[in-house]
């Protein structure tokens, strides 16, 4: 897979002095030995494994004697208030010419735990009693026909992502969408119907004994579908959960052959079938976010934002931002519609103009 490609060492010397650049001290295998900057050190406690991308302190108290990694190191050394600031910084100012061996951070782990609205009612699944019979819900009706004329999705693929939809409570008229994440729902966002805002609101996060939490799992650390992404797999990265939707139903007709009764027929696909569609579920791609796509190592992403005036500039910092964290990255461009689910196609957009890239059938 990709390392973040900078030059580690590059970055200590021009920050510490290396008190074993003479060798020795484990020099040969990487180690280096500064005085850490964590704490009042004089006396090279502190040592950075360039290979590892690990910095640590011997001394014991200091903030940094259970080691942290080089980037989060960088971070606070350099006063960043992100590790993609950081990441950014390291790309520009100490770039690696040859690949690095640093991995990606892992994800951070969290409480993961979820409460669905108690009023939340799952969408039939297709085939199912509900479906044949006549004289079904208005309610439900109403909530499916908003899924298939918004995100050209119908109940098959909603079942299929564990949706419902609530009429009462917090969450009333909002379709809901659970996020799984390592196969279990760890908070859901819910959609509203008839014309409620915010259109989006996710899950409340707080600790399992707060009674109005709905969730262990902040925003900024949720991605929509990520469960889907495997290693080296081309991934599509969308704002929105009816835009992954789309691209999951148009994957899953390709591979049944099964013809598109419960969706809208006629709208294109997204980028290639093999393309896992990720939603960020809102604009911001967070450190926690990127960490999370980083760490399932996936093969090209394309970002594919919402075609409003400020997401172009929004979508090009992305690809900045996943490159940072060693991921390959290019900008996508919807055609013949805002996004997927107005039946838009997307074209990466490496290199503008050349249309040979285009990735999905045209929009119109
Ligand atoms: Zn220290």
């Amino acid at each position: 897979m990709n390392g973040p490609r900078f030059d580690v060492e590059a970055w200590v010397r021009s920050r510490f002095v290396v008190r074993n650049a003479d060798g020795g001290g484990g020099y040969d295998r990487g180690f280096l030995k500064v005085d850490c900057p964590f704490c009042d050190d004089s006396a090279g406690h502190g040592w950075v494994n360039v290979l590892m991308g690990w910095m640590k302190c011997w001394r014991p108290g200091c903030p940094a004697s259970e080691g942290l990694e080089i980037v989060e190191a960088v971070r606070r050394v350099e006063g960043f208030t992100t590790q993609t600031e950081a990441r950014l910084f390291l790309r520009r100012e100490f770039p690696a010419t040859g690949l690095d061996p640093l991995p990606p951070k892992p994800p951070a782990a969290y409480d993961d735990w979820c409460r669905l609205p108690k009023e939340f009612r799952p969408i039939p699944k297709s085939g199912s009693p509900y479906w044949t019979r006549t004289g079904g819900s208005m309610l439900l009706d109403e909530a499916v026909a908003f899924a298939r004329k918004q995100w050209g999705v119908g109940p098959a693929t909603l079942a299929r992502h564990g949706a419902g939809y609530c009429w009462s409570g917090r969450h009333a008229w909002r379709l809901i969408l659970p996020v799984v994440m390592g196969g279990a729902v760890v908070a859901f966002q819910g959609r509203s119907y008839r014309g409620g805002e915010p259109k989006y609101r996710t899950s409340k996060w707080g600790s399992w004994d707060d009674r109005d939490a709905e969730c262990g799992r902040p925003a900024e650390a949720l991605l929509f579908n990520l469960d889907q992404v495997t290693e080296g797999c081309d991934v599509t990265l969308v704002e929105g959960p009816g835009d992954a939707m789309r691209q999951t139903a148009d994957a899953a007709r390709g591979d049944s052959g099964e013809k598109p009764r419960e969706d809208v027929g006629g709208r294109p696909a997204l980028v290639g079938r093999d393309s896992v569609a990720v939603a960020l579920l809102g604009t911001a791609l967070t450190d926690e976010k990127a960490a999370l796509l980083a760490a399932k190592a996936p093969g090209r992403v394309i970002v594919a934002m919402d075609a409003e005036p400020e997401a172009e500039a929004r979508g090009r910092r992305h690809v900045e931002v996943l490159r940072a964290w060693g991921v390959e990255a290019d900008l996508g461009r919807w055609v013949g519609g805002k996004d997927a689910g107005e039946g838009a196609a997307l074209v990466r957009t490496r290199r503008p103009g050349l249309t040979g890239l285009v990735l999905g059938r045209l929009g119109r």
